[in-house]
């Protein structure tokens, strides 16, 4: 059916490669789906339904449960298309069962795994020069961390100069060409920001140096790692909701300059919370909740993507910064271990799911503050643990090799 088949380039987004697929063909790609679906049907007729019927829903990400039939729909489109030279699978993205933090899905891309709320699906922005040089779309200008070009260091463009309608090549479908007819590759660009140049080429995996140690973003760490730093200094430091899907360059370069001074930066905001709580509170911290002076630390430190605190270094502070509060005799702080965990902070602490947590409870190693009734169940949002008592559990029975006290300990 296609003639011509360009190579893809190994970042390239499946939709701009279909765009150049068509393009080569003479094709026009709001003229191609339906075609491929007849295609299909004459083919494998059960799975002509399971074609999306344009670009924007092409991709297998916006699949619903049931995207298995998806999936050998695009496989026999690979085969169809391309007899096999590439597949079409490897280029989609994927979901995934991962999750970061307390409860953000995630997105799967040549391994990489992307927090969905930091995936653009629709006005994506581009590089000018990038296309320019190649007229294709790459995957991370999805991502809406990357707000400049590593390769130029310019700024991302989001409008047309002439039409000022936003960028947006799968509406468009057309890599490079704005609806108004417009050559995007001949916008006139902008310097970026060297933090904003910087946190894009974590993100693309670029390994520039030893540059920017001290930030904690630009350390030699996984692209996820990055992800899911900045998710917690959305939900913990600036409580956005998310609702709040605008990722701007005013919240990055706060994101970055808060991560500069790293671990202090968190060491302090824990040590104003803390003072504050013990300063306003008006009787013992004793039935306190943990969660009504720190909100939702523990939780949102978890899975930044990884459970592990040998590689989360978010987690790592936060424990530090706890297991002198419980450990050190007479510490200033000390009132604080006495404050209470939900089941779900717990689970937290110990690194352990709800229903281990339960056995632990059942098996009289962890003893809620509270007397239960005898077939009352336990609501996991109900402080009911003392701070002191789980980390004390979790340092004498749940040491493992990537989550131990000495991770964060310094050695003698
Ligand atoms: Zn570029
Ligand atoms: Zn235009």
């Amino acid at each position: 059916m296609f003639l011509i088949r360009p190579d893809p380039e190994f970042d390239e987004s499946l939709e701009s490669y279909i765009i150049r697929l068509a393009e080569a063909n003479r094709f026009r790609v709001k003229k191609l789906f339906p075609h491929l679906g007849k295609l299909l049907q004459k083919q494998h007729g059960n799975l002509a339904g399971a074609m999306a019927t344009e670009l924007s829903r092409f991709n297998l990400y916006h699949a619903n449960i049931s995207s298995s039939k998806r999936y050998w729909a695009l496989h026999l489109l690979s085969e169809l298309c391309c007899k096999e030279r590439i597949s079409l699978l490897e280029m989609a993205v994927l979901k995934t069962s991962r999750n970061f933090g307390e409860k953000h899905t995630a997105l799967f891309w040549k391994g990489l795994d992307i927090p969905r709320i930091f995936f653009r699906s629709e006005d994506i922005p581009i590089c000018p020069q990038c296309l320019k040089e190649k007229p294709y779309i790459p995957v991370f200008w999805h991502i809406s961390l990357v707000k400049a070009c590593p390769k130029h260091r310019t700024l991302l463009i989001y409008s047309c100069p002439q039409c000022g309608q936003k960028t947006d090549y799968i509406r468009n479908g057309g890599t490079s060409i704005c609806a108004c007819g417009f050559d995007l590759s001949s916008t006139v660009v902008k310097p970026a920001d060297s933090k904003l140049i910087r946190l894009a080429e974590q993100i693309y995996g670029f390994k520039p140096g030893a540059n920017g140690q001290g930030n904690l973003l630009f350390r030699e760490s996984s692209t996820e790692a990055v992800f899911g730093a900045v998710l917690w200094f959305r939900q913990w430091v600036e409580k956005k909701s998310d609702e709040e899907l605008l990722v701007n360059e005013a919240f990055l370069l706060r994101c970055i300059e808060f991560f500069d001074d790293w671990p202090s930066c968190l060491i302090s905001r824990l040590d104003k919370l803390t003072f504050e709580g013990l300063e306003y509170s008006e009787r013992s911290l004793k039935g306190t909740s943990f969660r009504s002076i720190f909100g939702a630390l523990l939780k949102v430190s978890r899975y930044l993507p990884d459970d592990q605190l040998e590689k989360n270094e978010v987690l790592k502070t936060v424990f530090s910064f706890l297991d002198q509060i419980v450990f050190q005799n007479g510490h200033p702080y000390s009132e604080i271990s006495l404050t209470l965990l939900d089941s779900f902070e717990a689970c937290v602490v110990l690194g352990v799911s709800i229903r281990q947590l339960a056995r632990l409870i059942e098996d009289g190693l962890l003893h809620p503050c509270k007397q239960l009734k005898d077939s009352e169940e336990i609501n996991p949002a109900t402080p009911l643990f003392r701070l002191k008592d789980v980390f004390v559990l979790w340092s004498v029975a749940f040491q493992s090799r990537h989550s131990n006290r000495n991770i964060y300990l310094s050695r003698w």
